[in-house]
C-alpha cells in the first residue's frame, strides 16, 4: 500500500489556465503530479522550464510598463498643519462619498479637487470591473497609461493581472473590480503623500462597502500597507489572510501579493505570486 496521502502536499489539480500560469512561471514541475509534469515538461516550449523563472533584464522597449517605485515607506505621520489638512480633506470626501452609489461615486472621483493630485491628471482612474464582484483587486495608484486611458491595470500590468486571475477562474469583466487606493496619478510616480491618502482612501472603502466583495486581493507594499494600516512589509504580509473591518462592521478576508509590475521585472517571485492566488482562491 502506498504511503498515506496525508505525507504529500496538497498538490492542487490545475485546470489548463493555471497550467499556462504554472508554464509561464516555471514552477509546473513543482506543481504539477509527476505524470501531468511529465507531459507538459514535454509539451511546453524549448527553454521553458524552471529556469524560466530566472530574472531576466527587460530592455527599454520590452518594459513600456510603470516603472516601479522604490520602495515605499508606510505612511508616515504628516506634519501637525498637512495633518489637520488631511484629516479636513478626508473629512469632506467622506462626506460626499457616504450615501452615493457607485455611478455617484465615480462621477465624485472625476470631479474631485481634494488634494493636489488632481492638478496633473489626465483621467482620475476611479476602478472598473464586475458589479457585483466576487472579489477586488486594489493596487496603489495610476500609472502613466492607467493616467491616459482612465482605467486601472493597463498594459503589460494589466495583461499580466488579468493571466493571474484566469489562472484561478477569475476575469475582471465577470468576477472581479479593480480599483487604486489613489485614485489619480502621482506625478513620476512618485509616492502619494500622507495627505493625498487621507483624503482619497474614504472613495476606496466605499467601494469596498458597496461592492461588498467575497475577498480582497491586495497587490503591491504600498497598497497593502494603506488597506491593512500597517508597516510590515510585503514579506511579512504575504503567505496569510488577513481581515478588513469595513465601516459596516464586516470582516472581509484580504490576501497580500505583490504588483504585476514588480513581477514583470523580478519574474522569479510569479512562484510566490501564484502561491498568494492559490491562498486567495482557498480563502
Ligand atoms: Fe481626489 Fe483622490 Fe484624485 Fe486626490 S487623488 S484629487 S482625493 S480623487
Amino acid at each position: 500500500m502506498s504511503a498515506p496521502e496525508a505525507a504529500v502536499p496538497a498538490a492542487p489539480r490545475p485546470n489548463p489556465l493555471q497550467r499556462i500560469w504554472l508554464r509561464e512561471i516555471g514552477i509546473e514541475k513543482t506543481w504539477l503530479p509527476a505524470p501531468l509534469a511529465s507531459a507538459a515538461g514535454a509539451a511546453a516550449p524549448a527553454g521553458r522550464t524552471a529556469s524560466a523563472a530566472t530574472p531576466r533584464a527587460d530592455g527599454p522597449a520590452a518594459s513600456p510598463a510603470r516603472a516601479p517605485r522604490p520602495p515605499v515607506a508606510a505612511p508616515q505621520r504628516a506634519e501637525p498643519a498637512a495633518e489637520a489638512d488631511g484629516q479636513a480633506a478626508r473629512a469632506a470626501v467622506a462626506a460626499r462619498a457616504a450615501g452615493a452609489d457607485l455611478g455617484q461615486l465615480q462621477q465624485l472621483v472625476q470631479d474631485c479637487t481634494a488634494c493636489g493630485l488632481c492638478q496633473g491628471r489626465r483621467h482620475a482612474v476611479f476602478g472598473m470591473g464586475a458589479q457585483p464582484a466576487r472579489w477586488m483587486v486594489v493596487g496603489e495608484a495610476p500609472g502613466e497609461q492607467e493616467d491616459r486611458q482612465g482605467l486601472p491595470f493597463v498594459g503589460r500590468s494589466g495583461k499580466l493581472l488579468d493571466a493571474m486571475l484566469q489562472s484561478v477562474g477569475m476575469s475582471r469583466e465577470r468576477d472581479v473590480f479593480i480599483a487604486n487606493v489613489i485614485k489619480c496619478r502621482p506625478p513620476g510616480n512618485r509616492n502619494p503623500k500622507p495627505e493625498e491618502i487621507a483624503a482619497c482612501s474614504p472613495y476606496l472603502r466605499r467601494q469596498i462597502a458597496l461592492l461588498n466583495p467575497e475577498r480582497i486581493l491586495v497587490l503591491g507594499r504600498f497598497a497593502a500597507q494603506t488597506l491593512l494600516g500597517t508597516e510590515a512589509t510585503i514579506g511579512n504580509l504575504r503567505g496569510r489572510v488577513h481581515s478588513l473591518q469595513t465601516d459596516e462592521g464586516r470582516s472581509i478576508p484580504v490576501v497580500v501579493s505583490y504588483h504585476p509590475a514588480y513581477l514583470l521585472r523580478s519574474p522569479a517571485e510569479k512562484a510566490r505570486a501564484w502561491q498568494d492566488l492559490l491562498l486567495a482562491a482557498r480563502g
